[in-house]
């Protein structure tokens, strides 16, 4: 029987004391401690430990590596520097429970994974060609996704080619390049393949953006909930109820309160411990986005685990009038209104925003009285929109839902309303 998570937190934690240089050195912070009061893991502190800080000794990496028992991943540096780890490739990339997490037939297929992520998280793998883009023993293709997408038409068709010669059973899709894609296709008169399910993946999934693709290819679009730094580990997966449930097997889920104390049914920065890994062990690490974790309620096959909900990176927020609005709160509204595929707020100052959007073919939405809400759920006071025919990709190639040039990432005073500094 599986033991409880907080009998597994306690071993995982004894476990990377005894094995890993930074909890070894750090260990009088977590020996003799409940679980909820030891300390949080930062970026700054992953970057400065790599590699050997956080390897579990004893790791034979460069033989590993050959071997394809752990790879070296990096973030996208959208938000922030590049952070590098050590990931392990053994983990089980979705739970056993499918097919039926995301209610489909028990004989649906879901073994053929076409990854459609941007340039930057195929690690180089855009460049090669089509031999060199399969992996897993051929069943995963990464397509040959642009830098910049308006590129155009001729690379969709090439892309769309490249995953008729594949033959797909999910998507496992960067939501704003596949919609770029589903796009380009059906402007070419040309189709995508038929697949089981789109998991969404690789930033905060707009709602607009996953129910034009949903339109478009005819399935479900489901999320998935990681991040490179979990090195290899999975967070969370939504099910076909729409909740996404913390991946036990992986990882622990925990929403930090003002005051650093993990509190369920509040929103709070997310600090996750990989218990499923003990190659890179991380405990209780700031991965820098925003989120609710609540308790387990659902009959699906993870309705055991707790739920969390996802509000978009702490560094994408407005901020005005000491308020902060997240890429979530920004979505329930935005994507409300019909005929928007994709959109991002950029605040350019403590009372100025522009809404730009990329509308769904031959669209009208009332941009008025949609900048006319944001403006009163934002408090910023002037919002414009602007039509696009695509947006531009942050520095990290992938795209964001807030970009905001006031500086403020979101933090305690939200609850004090105080102004940071
Ligand atoms: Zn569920």
């Amino acid at each position: 029987m599986q033991q409880s998570m907080p009998n597994r937190l306690a071993e995982y934690v004894d476990a990377a004391i005894a094995t890993v240089p930074y909890y070894r050195r750090h260990r009088h912070e977590y020996l003799g401690r409940s679980f909820e009061q030891l300390p949080l893991l930062s970026k700054q502190q992953l970057r400065a430990g790599f590699p050997s800080e956080f390897l579990a000794a004893m790791t034979p990496v460069s033989s590993w590596i050959e071997a394809g028992r752990c790879e070296v991943l990096s973030t996208s540096g959208t938000g922030s520097d590049k952070l590098f780890v050590v990931a392990n490739t053994r983990l089980p990339a979705f739970p056993s429970a499918l097919p039926a997490l995301w209610g489909l037939p028990e004989d649906a297929p879901l073994r053929r994974v076409a990854v459609v992520s941007s340039p930057s998280c195929a690690g180089g793998s855009c460049a090669a060609g089509y031999e060199g883009r399969l992996f897993g023993g051929g069943g995963t293709l990464i397509s040959a996704m642009p830098a910049d997408l308006s590129e155009g038409e001729g690379r969709a068709r090439a892309i769309v080619e490249d995953l008729w010669r594949f033959g797909p059973d999910l998507f496992f899709a960067n939501p704003s390049y596949l919609l770029w894609l589903a796009r380009s296709a059906q402007s070419l008169g040309l189709s995508l393949p038929r697949v089981s399910v789109v998991i969404s993946a690789y930033q905060f999934t707009q709602r607009c953006t996953a129910r034009a693709i949903e339109s478009l290819l005819g399935c479900r679009v489901l999320g998935n909930y990681a991040a490179s730094d979990l090195a290899g580990c999975q967070a969370a997966f939504e099910c076909h109820r729409g909740r996404y449930h913390v991946f036990e097997e992986q990882c622990h889920v925990e929403a930090l309160d003002a005051s650093g104390s993990p509190s369920l049914d509040r929103l709070g920065r997310l600090a996750i411990t990989t218990v499923g890994n003990d190659l890179y062990p991380l405990v209780r690490y700031l991965v820098g986005d925003l989120g609710i974790v609540r308790a387990p309620s659902c009959d699906c096959p993870l309705g055991a685990a707790p739920v969390v909900e996802i509000f978009g990176r702490g560094s994408e927020v407005t901020f005005a009038e000491g308020s902060f609005t997240t890429c979530r709160e920004l979505d329930q509204l935005v994507s409300g209104v019909e005929g928007i595929d994709t959109y991002r707020l950029v605040q350019l100052d403590a009372a100025h925003g522009i809404l730009e959007v990329v509308l769904a073919p031959g669209a009208e939405p009332d941009l008025t009285a949609l900048c006319a809400a944001v403006q009163d759920r934002t408090r910023i006071a002037q919002v414009q929109p602007r039509i696009e025919a695509q947006l531009s990709p942050e520095r990290g190639l992938k795209f964001s839902t807030i970009r905001s040039y006031h500086g403020r990432a979101w933090g305690h005073e939200s609850s004090s309303n105080r102004e940071q500094t």
